[in-house]
């Protein structure tokens, strides 16, 4: 079954959901309409003039790139200008355009960890983390005899998941005591007497978005009239998704081969293979950041790597991280060349998503070299 563009779109944001995109950015879609039909979808880096070019000759009905077409606010489409140009010709063709940026970036797998497959990384975690969702844990004191009524209604209002699991909860028992004062209408106990009972602590964890629902569940389920509850903050851990990948090697290089490793498992341009270090020394961590990676020296000099493997390197960030001591060899390639391997990624990823919901569609990778330099003298 042929699926509509907006199948083909359910399953690019479940992959690379636009919630991970960086707020600069411009991501989603920039032609098309969610009603259309997809049969054949073109997977490119750039939506540049060649390419869109490409997509509309071989007839293909949705273009994803990684870059975006408009990322800056513009004032007009018109055919005047060649983006205006490109957006005439997409829509008069059908051709939808769909951009998939920093939130492929930040995506597990994203666009970093194609390329540290392409060099052999293992053990890949990311460089620039995201943290996960923010988490609370929830207390509450209540009668033993009420306590799986009291989880019930927790897991109800969102509490206790924990990856594969629902419901989960630690109890633990002792003893609460209070004296109900005058005015008061103890549940338990007398006026003025000092009462013990026999209490569970029940502990849940949630998302903190769900607090408010999570303390109207236990008040509604609690038989006290002032139910003892406590709600903890939890440290946030980082999570699986985020920029940039450090791995290792399965088995240590010198730079001189590491760097050979890099030209022959990447997609040849003009730019090449530039490398900043000493050829003999010994290579086993490394750090990937797909695209331009001047920004990240900070991180990558704390995570203590041997190697940074990016593109875009400038004179005076490289020598400036090359001057530590301790400063990684730096392994600088063609920027469309770091993040083409992610397109290999996608188009498996969303073929076999559409499978899943029983469409099936034609893809392919464009291997048309849009890198910015053209020639190497
Ligand atoms: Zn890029």
């Amino acid at each position: 079954m042929e699926p509509t563009l907006a199948d083909v779109l359910a399953v690019l944001d479940e992959l690379y959901n636009p919630a991970w995109a960086e707020s600069w950015d411009a991501v989603g879609l920039v032609t098309g309409d969610p009603s259309q039909p997809v049969k054949k979808v073109l997977f490119a880096v750039d939506p540049m003039r060649v390419v869109v070019d490409e997509s509309i000759e071989g007839g293909f009905d949705l273009l994803v790139t990684h870059h975006p077409l408009l990322l800056k606010g513009v004032n007009s489409v018109a055919a005047t200008t060649p983006k205006g140009k490109v957006v005439h010709d997409l829509i008069k063709s059908s051709t939808a355009l769909h951009v998939c940026h920093t939130n492929a970036d930040n995506a597990s797998p994203g666009v970093s960890d194609a390329l540290a497959r392409k060099l052999n990384l293992q053990d890949t975690r990311p460089l620039k983390a995201l943290p996960q969702d923010p988490m609370d844990k929830v207390v509450v004191y209540i009668p033993i005899d009420d306590t799986q009524k009291l989880i019930d209604a927790l897991a109800a209002a969102g509490a206790g998941q924990v990856a594969g699991y629902d419901r989960a909860a630690w109890t633990s028992t002792g003893e609460g005591t209070f004296r109900p004062l005058d005015g008061a209408k103890p549940t338990v106990g007398t006026i003025g007497e000092i009462e013990i009972v026999p209490e569970s602590r029940v502990e849940m964890v949630l998302p903190r978005h769900r607090r408010r629902a999570i303390v109207e569940a236990l008040k509604s389920v609690h038989p006290y009239e002032e139910p003892a509850f406590d709600i903890f903050e939890m440290a946030s851990l980082p999570s699986s998704l985020g920029g940039g990948r450090i791995g290792v090697l399965k088995q240590p290089l010198t730079l001189e081969e590491f760097a050979a490793t890099v030209a022959t498992n990447l997609p040849r341009t003009h730019h090449g293979v530039r490398v900043s270090g000493d050829p003999t020394r010994r290579i086993e961590s490394v750090a990937v950041v797909g695209g331009a990676g001047d920004t990240e020296f900070e991180r990558v000099r704390a995570a203590r790597v041997d190697a940074y493997v990016t593109a875009d390197l400038r004179h005076h960030p490289a020598t400036e991280a090359r001057a530590y001591d301790e400063g990684p060899a730096l392994v600088d390639v063609a920027h469309w060349a770091s993040e083409w391997p992610w397109l290999e990624d996608a188009e498996r990823l969303v073929a076999a998503g559409l499978a899943e919901r029983g469409f099936t569609i034609d893809t392919t990778v464009s291997t048309i070299c849009t890198d910015a330099w053209t020639a190497h003298y």
